[in-house]
């Protein structure tokens, strides 16, 4: 994929970084043009907007269809920015060129479908000047992520871009969606030019990571950032836990740290902290998960008659962590009060499974 274009948008080159927001889906003309408004005064230049939406289980909101388009084209109108959906099928596709949309996005269910991908694909080669973003699969398979864009690119698409949404994983986790920053830093090693931008929303599935999740991204150098944002999260019919009004987006957008190439002291201090920050939350993610296996542990010892506390097991661990801590350049004393408080707060989780 040699001959990359920039992503042009109403006949404009989007700057770096792209930014590109709106809700998770179009619910209520009112909806999308309160919305609208709020993101263009803040100064939003590209607005999204679900029309079809891929839900998990039957009976959810599917997205208002092809009528949800309209509105889209009322806020290009109306407030000038232009306009993103997401395209799963052949006649998605097809209605969103009919409509005018700027700019259209692969879901991560999609673009994991080499046949979704490759109708499509076949659809847009008769419109190879529009830009299409790519969404990572739900599985971190980063042959079918690029099989997904060279199906474009043959079809002659070069205006050509990726959205890292994280992996799914079974079970409860910190973030919705593992972010493996690995993969999207290799994409861009494989792909050289490609855009590559970052949906927090998605990726943390939560209001309160998308500021730090965006400011990951961009000290990683990523191109934009794809962010959920309604006027009313709360009452948002999909995905309400992780949008953010278009207020709170401003914040977020005016607090990120762009880094100079060069940086000096106090900017290299605040680099270290944005780490430390997203290491606790790494901590707080591995912590949870042990937690979790613990309770499958405490599950097993109820119905086979064992009692919580094993002290040789507890013995065991102490010594093998204390041993590895103090190689590790950490103190014997340090070691063993973190294991205590971790194995303290992982008998109560068992003894509360004992009582249940
Ligand atoms: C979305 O952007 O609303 C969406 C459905 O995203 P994903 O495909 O990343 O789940
Ligand atoms: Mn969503």
């Amino acid at each position: 994929m040699k001959d990359l274009q920039p992503i042009i948008a109403s006949g404009i080159e989007l700057d770096k970084p792209i930014i590109i927001a709106g809700p998770c889906s179009a619910e209520t003309p009112q909806q999308v043009m309160d919305t609208a408004r709020q993101l263009a005064r803040t100064g939003i230049k590209v607005f999204r907007a679900g029309v079809w939406k891929p839900r998990t289980k039957p009976g959810g909101f599917e997205g208002i269809g092809t009528p949800a388009l309209e509105w889209l084209q009322q806020v290009k109108a109306e407030t000038g920015m232009s306009t993103a959906v997401e395209v799963a099928t052949k006649e998605h596709t097809e209605a969103a060129l009919e409509h005018g949309i700027d700019i259209l996005w692969i879901g991560a269910r999609t673009s994991g479908n080499p046949f979704a991908m490759q109708e499509i694909a076949n659809v847009l080669a008769s419109a190879p000047d529009t830009p299409v973003l790519v969404k990572n699969p739900m599985n971190p398979d980063l042959e079918l992520w690029i099989g997904a864009l060279e199906r474009l690119y043959n079809a002659g698409l070069r205006r050509l871009g990726a959205i890292h949404r994280g992996f799914s994983v079974y079970g409860k986790h910190l973030y919705r969606n593992q972010p493996q920053w690995s993969l999207p830093l290799e994409l861009c090693r494989r792909v050289p030019g490609l855009p590559i931008l970052c949906d927090p929303s998605h990726l943390g599935g939560k209001r309160e990571l998308v500021a730090p999740l965006s400011q990951h991204a961009i000290d990683m150098g990523f191109d934009g950032l794809v962010i959920e944002s309604h006027c009313n999260p709360d009452c948002a019919w999909s995905d309400k836990d992780q949008q953010v009004t278009p207020e709170v987006l401003s914040v977020i957008l005016n607090h990120l740290v762009y880094r100079e190439a060069a940086a000096n002291g106090a900017e290299n201090l605040s680099e270290l902290r944005r780490q430390i920050d997203h290491l606790d939350n790494e901590l707080l993610d591995i912590l949870n998960r042990r937690m979790q296996v613990c309770r499958e542990i405490g599950n097993y010892k109820k119905a086979n008659g064992l009692q919580v506390v094993q002290a040789g097991r507890y013995d065991a661990i102490m010594n093998s962590r204390v041993s590895s801590a103090a190689a590790l350049g950490m103190s014997e004393d340090f070691m063993r009060s973190i294991l205590t408080a971790i194995h303290e707060e992982s008998v109560a989780q068992q003894l509360k499974i004992m009582k249940s």
